[in-house]
């Protein structure tokens, strides 16, 4: 993971820039939300955002994937 797309958080944790940020954009995210994005780091991506919503590719997403819809004032992929 490039240093420059991280914050530390502990001496043996990062976060990735600006996903602490209001509202949170992760620096490594191009495009625009609600159109199209994509992780410009995807087979570098960290662990969390491996696990997030495993089965949204499918149409099937999970309550942190709502949340982060509805934030960006698009409904949950199963409704
Ligand atoms: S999947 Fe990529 S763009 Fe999304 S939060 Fe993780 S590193 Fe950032």
């Amino acid at each position: 993971m490039p240093v420059a797309l991280t914050v530390p958080v502990t001496a043996t944790l990062v976060r990735m820039r600006g996903t602490d940020d209001g509202p949170p954009r992760c620096i490594a995210l191009a495009g625009e939300i609600g159109q199209e994005v994509k992780c410009t780091i995807y087979d570098r991506r960290p662990g969390p955002c491996r696990d997030f919503a495993p089965f949204a590719a499918l149409g099937i997403g999970d309550e942190g994937c709502a949340r982060a819809r509805r934030r960006h004032g698009m409904k949950p992929l199963d409704e």
